[in-house]
């Protein structure tokens, strides 16, 4: 259903209904209205009317409002959790963590904004500087549009949004059309409950809203496949406004025959697990050197055995991995595995998919190699193919051998041995002995290299500053009358701004002195 709030930013101008089931049953959830691009017009000139004001209220005023809306996810976290949950076919543990994410996003941005965002005065430059002083401001994009995909409802808008919003921009949201219903909710909370400042839409719909929301707004931040991706950076190219993309990935893990292994398999069952696999920077791929593989295989097959599959009841955390969220998704895992198999890779556990809902179980895949899809391609699913290697080199060969380059782990005791695998691994973050932890830490930037992406979010100050455009400001110390390179040019005045440039700027004193130089021996 279209919430009130939805209908008043787009003046009404639905051209369809999107039906909602979940993954886990197949029962209709929800539906949210397909806007098109009328209803994406429609609501980016509300958002651009109410832009203005809301810059003017300052990071501290933007912050109260902020608050206020993490003080609302927190009262309705189970209503939302529940949302999230019936949408996607979560667990209640994986889909909680969600709103974790969220908590923490708005108390960081909303601590750190006025930082961020100050003024920054700098050090003027050569003799015509001697005069100015020069500062930087940083002024919002007006509307900034926010693509985001089905695997975080709530995570992934907030992702990015928060730090827009306190930038002081408007934001033009658009969830994808397979879980649209969290993010519809999140809105109404801001806009309904809670009377904030109408400066974030929720436009619902397909492909079609996707690349209206591309055409209306100033700049575009899109989390998504490597195929959307490029279109839209092809679209943002034409209409020659900034995009920044957080695109696919296949995150390697590297554990090394000196790593905690009792550590590194726990970790390799939740990354590779968490969300169903449904997540950028899962653990897609394993190379474990040989003298520990045997004994990673063993433990880690147990843990990811031992997990319990399942959309769990409100609040229980009674599963650990939910289902995936679309029958495509659940496909392309499926063929993963099937491919894998049929070119004599082993399942240690899994393997299938269940006889009823969109559920894969987890699986453990070895005596894989890079021929197959498992390694080369995202699988975005409930896998954890392993590989052995003979050692650090060859693991580093493998995990490299690949178009995406988001993040990875490296797993040893040695520190310098840590750092020295660490740099060479191409991708745009490595968690030693951890796995994802570093899309979390947020004053660290998260940048996908290669085919993963296109600048970057989070970073401390740049994760808000990528929403504003840089306004140089000078401003002059003293008052003179004139500048000395001003109309009219007279040869005094002028030959005497000549031999300034020299004497001060030249690098030796026959140049400085204004006499020819010799000329250089051949
Ligand atoms: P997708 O690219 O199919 O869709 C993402 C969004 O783009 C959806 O809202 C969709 O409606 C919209 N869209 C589709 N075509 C469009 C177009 N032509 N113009 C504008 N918008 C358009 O991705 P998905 O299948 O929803 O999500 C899975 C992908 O997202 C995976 O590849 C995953 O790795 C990636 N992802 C990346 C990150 C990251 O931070 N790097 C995070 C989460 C997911």
């Amino acid at each position: 259903m279209a919430t009130q709030a939805q209908e008043s930013a787009t003046g009404g101008a639905a051209t369809g209904v999107i039906e909602v089931h979940c993954p886990a049953d197949g029962r209709l959830v929800g539906t949210v209205p397909d806007l098109g691009p009328a209803g994406v017009a429609a609501a980016a000139g509300q958002l651009r009317a109410a832009q203005p004001a809301w810059e003017d209220l300052g990071p501290k005023g933007r912050a109260r409002h902020m608050l206020r809306f993490l003080d609302w996810i927190l009262d309705n976290e189970k209503n939302l959790v529940g949302i999230m949950q019936e949408e996607t076919g979560k667990s209640w543990g994986d889909a909680g963590l969600e709103v974790a994410s969220a908590v923490d996003l708005i108390n960081y941005y909303s601590k750190h904004a006025a930082d961020f965002l100050a003024d920054r005065k700098v050090r003027s430059w050569g003799a015509a500087g001697m005069t100015k002083n020069l500062r930087v401001f940083a002024r919002p994009y007006q509307l900034v549009g926010m693509i985001t995909p089905w695997n975080g409802p709530l995570g992934g808008p907030m992702l990015d949004g928060v730090a827009a919003l306190m930038a002081g921009a408007s934001v033009l949201f658009k969830p994808s059309e397979v879980t649209p219903l969290t993010w519809a909710e999140a809105t109404r909370g801001w806009l309904e409950d809670l009377g904030a400042p109408p400066v974030m839409a929720n436009v619902t719909g397909g492909p079609d809203t996707g690349a209206a929301v591309v055409d209306e707004v100033d700049m575009i931040m899109f989390t998504g496949s490597t195929r959307t991706g490029r279109r839209i950076a092809a679209r943002a190219g034409e209409r020659l406004i900034p995009c920044s993309l957080e695109l696919g990935g296949k995150d390697a893990m590297i554990v090394l025959s000196d790593a905690d292994l009792d550590r590194a398999t726990s970790a390799a069952a939740w990354g590779a697990m968490w969300n169903s696999g449904q997540i950028c920077i899962s653990v897609e791929r394993v190379y474990v050197e040989a003298p520990v593989y045997d004994e990673f295989v063993s433990k880690v097959t147990d843990k990811v055995r031992n997990l319990r599959q399942g959309m769990d009841e409100d609040g229980s955390y009674t599963t650990d991995v939910g289902a995936m969220a679309t029958e495509n998704q659940l496909g392309i895992v499926e063929s993963h595995v099937q491919d894998a198999v049929a070119r004599g890779a082993k399942v240690l556990t899994g393997g299938r998919r269940a006889s009823e809902g969109l559920f894969f179980e987890p699986t453990v895949l070895v005596d894989v190699d890079h021929s197959m899809l498992c390694m080369r391609e995202e699988t975005f699913g409930p896998t954890l193919p392993i590989m052995k290697v003979a050692d650090e080199q060859e693991a580093l060969r493998l995990a490299n051998d690949s178009p995406y380059g988001l993040s990875s782990s490296v797993w040893t005791g040695d520190r310098g041995r840590a750092d020295r695998v660490s740099r060479q691994v191409e991708a745009g973050a490595v968690n030693q002995n951890n796995v994802m932890i570093s899309t979390f830490q947020l004053p660290l930037p998260m940048s996908g290299w290669k085919t993963s992406g296109m600048g970057s979010r989070s970073g401390g100050a740049a994760g808000m500053l990528k929403f504003c455009r840089r306004q140089s400001v000078v401003s002059e110390k003293v008052r003179l009358k004139s500048e000395p390179h001003w109309y009219p040019y007279k040869p005094g005045s002028s030959e005497f701004q000549a031999r300034m440039v020299r004497l001060l700027g030249a690098h030796d004193w026959r140049r400085r002195l204004g006499r020819t130089p010799r000329t250089p021996k051949v």
